[in-house]
């Protein structure tokens, strides 16, 4: 039996705005618990919401470049309903009308997955238990959310992963959100149903809850949808009803099933009036957007980059600030990248740090860069000083004095050690008389060795060319 798989994702994503959706208290994911919350967020009587402006814009752009169209009008409900994290007992949404409607995004297979909506809401309190005791912690009540649904184009485990990849791409680019699933601001639901090959009816749809890392939702779509697909053949049928996944254990595991819709009676907040928005204000919000992966990668490869490098640099949008920035040095393109890439991602993953974390400024690093382009350095010097100016926290050029790196230039003495190798390897004039051009690398190697690396690669080159003629 073969089955057709239909996976639909619902995302939220908290925004790192500096205060929260509807009152002035900070947002803060580090600060201790119950110590960024005002009145409104614990709904004591008589406080009143105000909409934070700057979650608006986030909210047009996200919607720009998830190709939606945009509400010129907002409105907010109330949905009620009563739970331990949501003490006020309702959350504002937006119910009725959605700030983006009918977009897509593109997966790297060509692959369209339409995006059904994108509104705004507010978080509700962090909950947590240590033994026997729950806490709550309203820090996190009221921060601003994103909640993104698409519709069930998805049909794998890992194009669910690559679409929450891509939304964290799209907020972390534009700026609007840490996008750290680790941390919370990334969560999702899945999904998943299975239907028989050429039927063309839906199956029940399983969901899966609070998923709350990228490799875990492909663990846990693969997952079900092994699990359904032995269901079926079995010849037992799917029930719709809401999972949650066990990462102990890597399986998902029944929470409850699905019982007639929640009636959250949604009405009007009575304290927001409907907001119009000008033409002049969403375009501003758009024209002002921060670059997208996509678009960076494009602007990439105008500058001559391949597609293997700028994939590389767009994974991280503070990597990508840390090219750009070393781009004014005027430093070649396709060199900083190969820096970045290579030298400067080894050391980042051996240490784990992050880039905003490395000590060597792009300009220090882009002028180092500039030094081996313009044969003053070579390579490995290069490679030596980064490290040492890495390990020892010095600036590059403090390093660079101390060592008084310079290349071999003298001709003279390049061409003693040349003709050295020449005498004692006279092989290699007939191989390269004989059209064997390989034995230039290998002596340009032998050059290297007595040199320490220290030699102009440019003049090596000519004068071994130039001495194996000559004989
Ligand atoms: P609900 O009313 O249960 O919230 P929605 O129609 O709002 O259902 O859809 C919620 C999510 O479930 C969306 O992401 C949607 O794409 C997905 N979905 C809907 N039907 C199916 C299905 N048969 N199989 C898998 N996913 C589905
Ligand atoms: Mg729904």
């Amino acid at each position: 039996m073969e089955f057709n798989v239909v996976i639909g994702l619902e995302m939220h994503v908290e925004m790192n705005t500096k205060s929260k959706m509807f009152s002035s208290a900070p947002v803060s994911y580090v600060a201790p618990s119950n110590t960024c919350l005002s009145l409104l967020d614990m709904s004591f009587p008589g406080t009143l919401p105000s909409v934070n402006k700057q979650a608006i814009v986030n909210a047009i752009r996200l919607s720009h470049a998830l190709h939606m169209e945009i509400s010129d009008i907002l409105t907010f409900e109330r949905k009620n309903y009563f739970y331990s994290d949501l003490p006020k007992g309702y959350q504002i949404t937006q119910a009725f009308n959605p700030i983006g409607k009918n977009g897509y995004l593109t997966l790297n297979s060509g692959k369209i997955i339409r995006v059904e909506r994108l509104h705004i809401e507010e978080d509700t309190c962090r909950q947590f238990h240590i033994g026997n005791e729950s806490y709550l912690d309203f820090n996190r009540a009221g921060i601003p959310l994103f909640e993104i649904v698409t519709l069930p184009d998805i049909t794998s485990g890992s194009e669910a992963k690559e679409v929450l990849e891509t939304i964290r791409s799209m907020v972390t680019f534009l700026g609007i959100s840490e996008g750290k699933a680790e941390l919370g601001n990334l969560r999702c639901d899945v999904n998943v149903s299975l239907s028989e090959k050429g039927s063309n009816k839906l199956g029940h749809k399983v969901e899966i809850k609070n998923l709350n890392s990228l490799a875990n939702i492909q663990k846990a779509v693969d997952y079900e949808i092994s699990r359904q697909s032995n269901l079926i053949k079995e010849g037992k049928s799917i029930k719709q009803e809401t999972r949650r996944y066990d990462e102990a254990h890597k399986r998902t595991v029944k929470l409850r099933e699905k019982v007639d819709a929640v009636d959250y009676k949604f009405f009007t907040d009575p304290n927001i009036p409907p907001i119009k928005l000008s033409k002049e204000f969403i375009k501003d919000a758009i024209d002002s957007s921060l670059e997208l992966a996509s678009e960076k990668k494009v602007r990439y490869k105008a500058l001559g980059l391949n597609d293997y490098d700028s994939s590389l640099l767009v994974n991280s949008k503070d990597i990508t600030d840390y090219f750009d920035e070393g781009l004014k040095t005027g430093c070649s393109v396709k060199l900083l990248a190969n820096w970045i890439n290579v030298d400067v991602q080894a050391i980042l993953n051996k240490e784990n740090i992050s880039i905003k974390e490395f000590n060597i400024s792009s300009i220090e690093l882009g002028n180092l860069v500039l030094l081996v382009e313009q044969d003053k350095l070579s390579n490995k010097q290069a490679r030596e000083i980064l490290l040492e100016a890495h390990s020892s926290d010095k600036k590059i050029e403090k390093v660079l004095q101390e060592r008084n790196f310079s290349l071999v230039n003298d001709e003279a003495k390049l061409l003693d050690i040349i003709s050295e190798l020449l005498d004692s390897n006279p092989q290699i004039v007939t191989d390269y008389k004989e059209g064997k051009d390989h034995v230039i690398g290998y002596l340009v190697g032998q050059v290297n060795k007595v040199t320490n690396g220290n030699a102009n690669p440019k003049i090596v080159h000519k004068l071994i060319i130039q001495e194996i003629k000559r004989r």
